[in-house]
């Protein structure tokens, strides 16, 4: 699948629990895709600490990637949990019924972190009613070894590994807790298996073809 989207750009959406999920998961992608003139939005659920930084940190994540970035739950730090999953369900259908986007990518229910989870089922959940290609990540393959497979789509980021990079290390605050050497290895050994010189994987929701 060399183009996701059609020749009109079309309208991205992606979820994540936390800044920076969505960089590392989906960075590379979302980055080509906004390149090749696609509207991509940026969600991030909820902040937990340090919300001037962190807020500050997505902004600058987001303008790399050439997104627009939304903050869902940002006017304390709260984790995923401490919302109640029907207000999560109502903002995701609010945003999605605003933007009625073509690509929607999301955290992948194999993901260890309880968080990640939770948007995951959100997400489906806020896509009941709205045909829409839906694809999920892993935030942190390596993190998440059990996981069944990394993924069965691979998204070719060969032009915008280095954005992704700049995305990532645009958290600053979250540096000595990443690693972000591993993600262009990650983004390489991706590639590997797909053919391309640096790849995402992905898990298939639901495709249109
Ligand atoms: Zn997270």
């Amino acid at each position: 699948m060399n183009r996701i989207l059609n020749d009109k750009g079309g309208t991205v959406l992606a979820f994540g629990a936390h800044p920076d999920d969505i960089e590392i998961g989906a960075g590379g992608l979302l980055a080509r895709l906004s390149a090749e003139g696609a509207d991509v939005n940026m969600a991030v659920v909820s902040m937990p600490n340090n919300v001037e930084t962190r807020r500050a940190e997505a902004r600058a994540g987001a303008e790399k990637i050439g997104a627009e970035l939304m903050i869902l739950f940002e006017d304390k730090p709260c984790r995923v949990e401490d919302v109640p999953m029907y207000e999560l369900v109502r903002r995701f259908d609010q945003l999605i019924g605003d933007l009625h986007p073509d690509l929607v990518i999301t955290h992948s229910a194999n993901d260890l972190h309880w968080d990640h989870g939770l948007v995951h089922k959100a997400t489906v959940s806020a896509l009941r009613r709205t045909p829409c290609d839906l694809l999920a990540f892993l935030s942190s393959p390596e993190m998440n070894a059990h996981a069944r497979c990394v993924g069965e789509c691979f998204a070719d980021i060969s032009t915008t590994i280095d954005v992704k990079i700049d995305a990532i290390r645009c958290h600053q605050s979250q540096i000595a807790k990443m690693d972000i050497e591993s993600s262009r290895d990650l983004a390489r050994a991706m590639g590997r298996i797909s053919g391309y010189d640096y790849a995402e994987a992905y898990q298939v929701l639901r495709v249109r073809v």
